[in-house]
């Protein structure tokens, strides 16, 4: 009796990175977000279901967290080491700090969905069958599918 073994996770740092990128954190090739900030019901290379993903508020506070340092450090900075009339500070930073935020905000929520898929958690438990593949390692695949006996591990 052939027993299918369970398909390759991601380690964590890789999926995250993937998910940083806007890539599926199991294949790292098909695209997590079908919009500025909503993620795909599944991925289109290897079917990984990405709709049970449960990253709510914690890209906004990871984001808010990250910017608000930089920023914060960045004026400290200036206002230390010269003298900036205020009306530029005023039309500068909250722009800077509006364009640094919504360019974070889809690279850390494909992240925080990398790590929710790297733990296993809210439904990322089961995996696709098997991983994309092109050529003969396509065709071995489908033939593992068949139900061939597949002893090669990669
Ligand atoms: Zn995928």
């Amino acid at each position: 009796m052939v027993v299918d073994a369970p398909p390759d996770r991601t380690r964590l740092i890789p999926a995250m990175a993937r998910g940083f990128i806007g890539r599926c954190p199991h294949c790292g090739r098909g695209r997590m977000f079908g919009r500025f900030l909503k993620v795909r019901p599944e991925c289109d290379e290897c079917g990984l279901e990405l709709h049970h993903h449960r990253a709510d508020d914690l890209p906004p506070y990871v984001v808010i967290f990250i910017v608000a340092h930089i920023v914060g450090y960045l004026i400290l900075e200036t206002e230390s080491a010269y003298e900036v009339p205020l009306w530029v500070e005023m039309g500068v930073w909250p722009v800077f700090t509006l364009l640094f935020a919504l360019g974070l905000l889809q690279p850390v929520k494909g992240a925080v969905v990398g790590l929710q898929y790297a733990l296993g958690m809210h439904g990322f438990a089961t995996l696709p069958r098997s991983r994309p593949a092109s050529g003969p390692e396509e065709t071995r695949l489908a033939a593992a599918a068949a139900g061939a006996p597949d002893r090669h591990s990669s």
